[in-house]
């Protein structure tokens, strides 16, 4: 596990939200100067709450984002010069809400041959027989082949959504949310399937999601984020174990509420969620730290190495 496949440099993106009638646009800076580096064969965890850049940041490494700044490395080439093809070939998603993300209108055997036919993969005869190979191994019976998505229960779906994914036999997949519209039933099931797939074929995984318990469950290494930034970059196990920011500390806490899966965990941290519009100066998390001092209300800390990962707190910092 020492090659690195996906690799993001001090990644920016800015969106221009408008203010209303006559009041201009400002920059919304969704995400803020994050690196991440990604071993071939490892499974990435992001987590955070709503709003905190990491749908933003998945999008840009699934190249349907460009970004403001900085560059994105799929195994050494630039992402914003590569076709489509190239990308698809390498990098897949799979999105959180399989009602949503497949055509309703399509049958299962043309929804995961849908990228096959868009990149002219194969004759007819030998998509069938991809898609048929693919679905056995998702774990969808080939009688579904002719079915529509409405004919499925929620976990038949994501599976389509997994089998899509993979038809094209991409090295990176990038999960986004991938349990949090299932049943909490079914949510252990598809985490095994994506957890077998990803030894069967050697997978990357990037996770994104606000429930730890899917990233304690399936990450390597996780980068924690907040307003837009990575705030905290550790081993899984040293977080889980020991968290070292804040942040981290009060996210952890926020498993042992009573529904974890459902929208934005409880933090307790006795203040909301800043707007992202105009975050706070200094560490972005001050407002509502209980360990901020006057530094942490007016410098941004940077990352810091403790331990085996990496924290921008200034509890760490030189200061
Ligand atoms: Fe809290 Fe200060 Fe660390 Fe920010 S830098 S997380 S405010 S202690």
């Amino acid at each position: 596990m020492s090659d690195i496949v996906l690799q993001a440099k001090n990644v920016s993106k800015v969106f221009q939200v408008s203010q209303g009638l006559f009041k201009g646009k400002r920059d919304l800076h969704a995400v803020r100067n994050v690196s991440l580096d990604v071993e071939a064969g490892s499974i990435i965890g992001i987590v955070g709450e709503s709003g905190c850049g990491k749908t933003t940041l998945a999008r840009m490494l699934l190249g349907l984002e460009k970004p403001t700044e900085g560059e994105i490395l799929v195994n050494g080439k630039n992402l914003s010069e590569m076709s489509q093809l190239d990308i698809a070939s390498r990098v897949q998603p799979i999105f959180q809400d399989p009602y949503s993300s497949l055509n309703p209108r399509k049958t299962i055997g043309s929804i995961i041959s849908l990228p096959l036919r868009v990149h002219g993969n194969g004759d007819a005869r030998e998509r069938r027989r991809r898609v048929e190979e693919v679905m056995e191994r998702t774990g969808l019976p080939s009688r579904l082949y002719r079915n529509y998505p409405s004919q499925l229960s929620g976990g038949q779906r994501q599976r389509v959504a997994v089998a899509r994914a993979l038809i094209m036999r991409p090295s990176i997949v990038v999960c986004d949310e991938p349990t949090s519209a299932l049943d909490v039933s079914i949510q252990a099931q598809i985490l095994n399937l994506l957890q077998e797939l990803q030894k069967e074929f050697g997978l990357t995984y990037i996770i994104i999601s606000h429930n730890l318990a899917v990233i304690e469950h399936m990450a390597h290494a996780v980068s924690v984020m907040y307003l837009g930034r990575v705030v905290d970059e550790s081993p899984a196990r040293d977080l889980f174990a020991d968290p070292k920011h804040p942040y981290s500390k009060a996210l952890l806490n926020s498993v042992l509420t009573p529904e974890p899966d459902k929208d934005v965990p409880e933090t307790n941290l006795g203040s909301t969620f800043p707007n992202p519009l105009d975050p706070p100066p200094g560490c972005p998390f001050h407002p509502r730290c209980d360990a901020a001092t006057d530094q942490c209300r007016t410098i941004d800390p940077s990352m810091t190495a403790v331990g085996g990962g990496r924290v921008a707190c200034h509890l760490f910092g030189e200061g």
